[in-house]
């Protein structure tokens, strides 16, 4: 069990636990960013930590992995075993909010992927999108990384990604596009775009 050291000096003992179910409450506390609080019982701070969890749909059909940002590089280097019954790996907590987001508006993850690598390659930087939202048929996104310290924001139109989710198949069988969505870790951020050569 992890422990955690409070500025005011008290060592707390982790209460988050290593398994949860996607249900209503623990989606709402995903979605405000308070999933991984540890609250210090000495003084009123709240400590924000980062712990592997496995996260299950309420029907278990859906079995979602988060590792912490900070085990992104032992993962890339193969030193985190993945259980085969994962469905989709996500590397701290912006991707995990990102995923569940998409997966609550019915999108279609590796599509929108597709659609992410293809913005980034335009731009040929080293941006990162998040998906944000659908709103009058169109899907947004946060983009970071294009002026420093500035999130911006893009849209793709509902109409694009509908196109390309008809042309998935196509997709499935192209194995650049394959080496950023394969599950489970399905993440264009994985490709670096200044050295790729994108048509
Ligand atoms: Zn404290």
């Amino acid at each position: 069990m992890s422990s955690y050291t409070c500025s005011c000096g008290k060592i707390l003992e982790s209460p988050l636990k290593s398994t949860l179910i996607l249900d209503k409450e623990i989606s709402a506390l995903i979605n405000s960013g308070d999933i991984f609080n540890v609250p210090c019982s000495d003084c009123d701070r709240i400590l924000k930590v980062e712990e592997k969890t496995d996260f299950f749909s309420p029907s278990k059909d859906y079995h979602l992995l988060f590792i912490p940002e900070n085990s992104r590089t032992s993962f890339f280097l193969g030193k985190i075993a993945i259980d085969p019954s994962v469905d989709r790996l996500v590397i701290g907590y912006k991707e995990l909010k990102e995923k569940l987001l998409m997966r609550e508006n019915g999108l279609d993850d590796q599509i929108l992927e597709i659609l992410k690598l293809s913005y980034m390659s335009r731009h040929k930087k080293n941006i990162n999108l998040y998906f944000k939202e659908i709103q009058n048929e169109k899907l947004y996104f946060y983009v970071e990384g294009l002026k420093l310290e500035e999130i911006g924001l893009t849209a793709i139109s509902m109409d694009l990604y509908l196109q390309k989710l008809q042309e998935k198949l196509i997709y499935l069988k192209d194995d650049d596009i394959l080496s950023f969505i394969s599950p489970p870790y399905v993440n264009a951020s994985q490709i670096d775009v200044e050295d790729e050569e994108l048509n």
